[in-house]
């Protein structure tokens, strides 16, 4: 049984992070809060890598469908005028190729993160996908403020800065997926382990 403080996830800093020049503020963000970096590259993604990290099922493709309708009926728009259906698996699907072009439109960081509850705390600093959703204090909300309607107008990715594992196991699968049989490091921090 691992100890709760060794819960890992997943982070990664987007194109528009670091072309924003956040970098170092969004790390801080994490350490600041106590948690601990214990893995980091600057890495350029190849398309392949980019397809394999995002899942592929009906259902979370579906669900990034459904929030995207949702989102227009909401803000008065028309979804069939913008993708040509109201099939939410299509629209899902539309959603994700724009999403892997743009993860790979420019270098992104890697990084994994420790500490007790680290996914849920990484999710909570980062704030929502949407970024008007997002508080201020949050990442998303401090430096991101662009639309999913302006994104799809667009044919394009919500510009929201970082990507963060949603449960343990999908930390535990991109970990693999991304660092491979690279160590994740393990040290000990002032303050928090001893
Ligand atoms: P991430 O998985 O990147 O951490 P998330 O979990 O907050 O973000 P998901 O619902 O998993 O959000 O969507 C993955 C990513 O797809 C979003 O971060 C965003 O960049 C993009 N995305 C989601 N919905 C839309 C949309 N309607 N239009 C454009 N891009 C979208
Ligand atoms: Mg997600």
């Amino acid at each position: 049984m691992q100890h709760p403080k060794e819960e890992k996830t997943f982070v990664l800093i987007k194109p528009d992070g670091v072309r924003k020049g956040l970098i170092g503020e969004i790390i801080n963000r994490f350490e600041r809060r106590d948690l601990k970096v214990v893995a980091m590259e600057m890495y350029q993604p190849s398309k392949a890598e980019m397809d394999k990290h995002y899942p592929k099922d009906e259902k979370w493709l579906t669900r990034i469908g459904e929030r995207t309708s949702g989102n227009y009926q909401k803000y008065g728009h028309d979804v069939k005028r913008d993708f040509g259906t109201t099939d939410t698996l299509k629209i899902g699907k539309e959603v994700r190729k724009w999403l892997v072009d743009f993860m790979v439109s420019a270098p992104i960081v890697k990084i994994v993160v420790q500490g007790p509850h680290a996914v849920d705390m990484v999710r909570k600093i980062v704030g929502p996908t949407m970024p008007h959703l997002a508080e201020m204090g949050t990442i998303r909300g401090d430096y991101s403020a662009d639309s999913a309607i302006s994104a799809n107008i667009e044919h394009r990715a919500i510009y929201n800065l970082i990507h963060a594992s949603e449960t343990p196991a999908e930390a535990k699968h991109e970990i693999q997926h991304w660092f491979g049989k690279h160590p994740v490091f393990k040290y000990k921090r002032f303050g928090i382990d001893e």
